[in-house]
């Protein structure tokens, strides 16, 4: 099945770029009191977007599941270019799956992980659902899990741009909050990122094996 099927991954923003310089609007960063993140105490979302979906590149790989990144090593490329990318190579498979990765930030403290879908009931649903599950398992005692069950699953749902444009099953998740001191030292341990990556792969998995 994995010769049809091919995932698409996004990793929110931008990241640092050969001069040093980090491509990406100010609110995608953070500052902290303390501790050591990506530039001295400042904690880059994008910069870690990139790690977490470069490990989820590496263990697709090492498994033959075909992917392809529709983000840039550095630059912040528009959303609309990534979702042309991964709508135009779609049409070369029978399926597909699209995964943006970010992390939140909310100046309030809040906390917590949190899968998106596009609103309506989708096949999305199904895949948000088994990745929350997924990650529950894998992370669920280190990390606050937040879901919206008013609708009876586990996920929110939110119009952004990259899972209401793209063609094919598409979650966005939210990997805690990065303005949050004790989320963003968890961000920053790496068996708590292999663990995300893990999920993810896990999902996509089980995506597979129900087609
Ligand atoms: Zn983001």
């Amino acid at each position: 099945m994995a010769n049809n099927f091919c995932v698409f991954l996004d990793a929110g923003h931008g990241g640092i770029g050969p001069d040093g310089n980090y491509t990406t609007a100010p609110g995608k960063q953070y500052q902290h009191q303390r501790g050591r993140f990506h530039q001295g105490n400042w904690f880059l979302e994008g910069v870690w977007n990139r790690a977490l979906t470069r490990l989820v590149m590496s263990k697709l790989q090492h498994l033959g599941i075909p992917y392809y990144p529709v983000f840039h090593e550095y630059a912040d490329w528009p959303l609309q270019y990534r979702v042309d990318l991964a709508n135009w190579y779609h049409q070369n498979y029978r399926r597909g799956f699209f995964i943006s990765n970010h992390a939140n930030a909310s100046g309030l403290g809040a906390r917590g992980y949190e899968v998106y879908t596009s609103p309506g009931v989708t096949t999305s649903d199904r895949i948000a659902n088994w990745h929350w599950e997924h990650t529950r398992a894998l992370l669920g005692d280190s990390i606050t899990m937040r879901a919206d069950q008013s609708d009876g699953d586990y996920d929110k749902e939110a119009r952004f741009f990259v899972l209401t444009k793209t063609v094919m099953p598409a979650i966005l998740v939210e990997h805690l909050f990065f303005d949050q001191y004790e989320d963003a030292l968890l961000l920053m341990d790496p068996e708590i990122t292999d663990r995300f990556a893990e999920a993810q792969v896990r999902t996509i998995i089980s995506y597979i094996n129900s087609l």
